[in-house]
């Protein structure tokens, strides 16, 4: 049983008496107990990243980013053990954590070249013998609170920036599998991060509230469901934070007339069931135009039938649900979908997964003609259950993408590119895919959605990232210059 302790100051502490389970989804088994920070160890955390702060915010550039070239090395050559540990404790198949990694290692590849990035402006003579320049600093010890989602990826987002750029970094991963963060800890020693600049502190509300209240803390990036961000954003800038909260999602595809449709079935089938729906930029409304429903479900159905749902480590298509309550959670919505009369035409609940023991599995779900008052189209099921909307028009689709409280992420599956041009100027929504289903930035691009999907108004990595974990600088000088003018009271005019 291993026991998963808070890492701060470039060792572990000793477990306390607050613990909580974890468990390998796929066999139902307990594997960990972790660490659930009192608020004196979350004082602890935050203690160690303010020690550590000045010397490292004066690390030159040069020096950070030696660190950061070594992390990306040894994440490159070890990322298999990364991925087996979020296999063994998300429970998201093996090649599916593989690429979680890889999009994480994109961050810290952008964030190797932050001294471009972190290059101010100069004007020299802006007025008489007078010279400005702008710079970008660190804010200080920064918070990370993430979901249990994406354990290596979507603090990936984050730390890489924030470190590049000269703060200290206190992470807080969800406690459902905690122990991807301290692999990417140890990493961090490893490269060279001298002890102190990234901490990780597990636990529940207690560890995230110190963090929101704590007076050293300076800024929050947060991604989780749409409740908690909104609590995040609220507490934390009250307590004068900058802050970044990313929320939920209920992602739409419409699939058009003209449409290549085995492509679209591809793509709803990967969207709607990778990762067993556990994605934020997960497809969960599929909006089908027109006359290409019959054909399209079809499609979808033969392809979804043909999964292997089961344990991540032994090769399957599609793994279990995080916990137990989870899975009896998304059960309840195929149950009230049915229910409420939408049509169940591939049935998860159903499903004998290739795995042993009592892990929690639902497999994939297909649902028709929902309709949408239905609890399956209107909540974030966050599950391997995809919906099939019929609509006539494309501006019936958009309506209701438009209309839907959250805006991560959407595509539109099309032949048309004036259609597809259209569909991208008019939709409200952050990430947009035509003909690609789960529109995931670049990493120098920024990742984040619109609505209830996002609290704040910085997305995560890309310059958008950069400027979130500096503050501006703008400098004034002058130099031995003789005709400064004498006492003069009045305000500073240029010539
Ligand atoms: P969650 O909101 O339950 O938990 C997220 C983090 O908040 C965890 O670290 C957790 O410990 C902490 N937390 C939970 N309850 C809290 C409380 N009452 N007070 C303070 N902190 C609390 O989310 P989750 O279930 O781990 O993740 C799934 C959710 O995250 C989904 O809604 C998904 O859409 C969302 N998500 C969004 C994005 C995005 O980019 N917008 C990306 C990934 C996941």
């Amino acid at each position: 049983m291993d026991s998963i302790k808070h890492w701060i100051n470039g060792s572990y502490v000793p477990a306390g008496a607050r613990t909580a389970p974890v468990t390998n989804p796929a066999t139902g088994k307990v594997t960990g107990q972790v660490s659930l920070a009192t608020e004196d160890e979350g004082n602890a955390a935050v203690a160690a990243a303010a020690a550590a702060f000045p010397a490292w915010r004066d690390t030159s550039l040069a020096r950070r980013t030696q660190v950061l070239f070594a992390f990306r090395e040894l994440l490159n050559a070890r990322k298999g053990e990364l991925a087996a540990i979020l296999t063994a404790e998300h429970g998201k198949v093996l090649d599916d954590a593989l690429g979680e990694v890889s999009r994480g290692q994109e961050v810290v590849e952008f964030a190797c070249g932050i001294p471009h990035l972190l290059k101010g402006s100069f004007t020299e003579n802006a007025s008489t013998n007078v010279d400005v320049h702008s710079v970008r600093q660190a804010l200080g010890p920064v918070a990370i609170i993430s979901p249990f989602n994406f354990p290596a990826m979507v603090p990936m987002w984050f730390f890489p920036i924030a470190l590049a750029a000269g703060n200290t970094v206190v992470l807080k991963p969800s406690e459902k599998d905690p122990s991807a963060a301290n692999w990417l800890a140890e990493l961090w020693k490893e490269a060279g991060l001298p002890d102190g600049v990234f901490n990780v502190l597990h636990g529940d509300k207690v560890a995230v509230d110190t963090l929101l209240t704590h007076p050293d803390i300076k800024a929050v990036s947060f991604v989780g469901s749409t409740p908690i961000a909104k609590y995040v954003y609220e507490t934390a800038t009250a307590h004068g934070k900058r802050v970044q909260a990313l929320g939920g999602a209920k992602n739409h595809m419409i699939v058009l007339p003209d449409a290549d449709l085995d492509l679209a079935a591809d793509a709803a089938v990967n969207a709607g069931f990778g990762s067993a729906g556990e994605r934020c930029m997960a497809i969960s409304a599929l909006l089908a135009v027109g006359p290409v429903a019959d054909e399209l479900v079809g499609k979808i159905a033969e392809r979804t039938n043909a999964l292997r749902t089961g344990d991540g480590s032994r090769g399957c298509d599609m793994g279990p649900l995080v916990t137990a309550a989870h899975r009896d959670k998304v059960a309840g919505y195929i149950d009230a979908g049915e229910a409420a009369g939408a049509t169940l035409v591939v049935d998860g609940r159903t499903v004998t997964p290739d795995a042993e023991g009592d892990g929690f599995f639902v497999g994939p779900t297909l649902f028709d003609n929902v309709d949408t008052d239905m609890s399956i189209y209107r909540d974030e099921i966050f599950g391997p259950v995809l919906s099939v909307v019929r609509v006539d028009s494309y501006e019936q689709a958009l309506h209701l993408i438009n209309s839907n409280p959250y805006g991560n992420g959407t595509a539109i599956f099309t032949n048309d590119g004036g259609a597809a041009r259209r569909f991208e100027n008019e939709v409200e929504v952050g990430m947009v895919g035509i003909n690609v289903p789960v529109p995931v930035p670049m990493a120098y691009y920024s990742f984040g959605g619109w609505k209830n999907s996002l609290f704040g108004d910085t997305h995560a990595h890309g310059t958008e990232g950069v400027g979130f974990f500096t503050r501006g600088k703008v400098v004034t000088t002058r130099w031995l210059d003789p005709s400064h003018g004498g006492i003069n009271l009045g305000f500073p005019q240029n010539a």
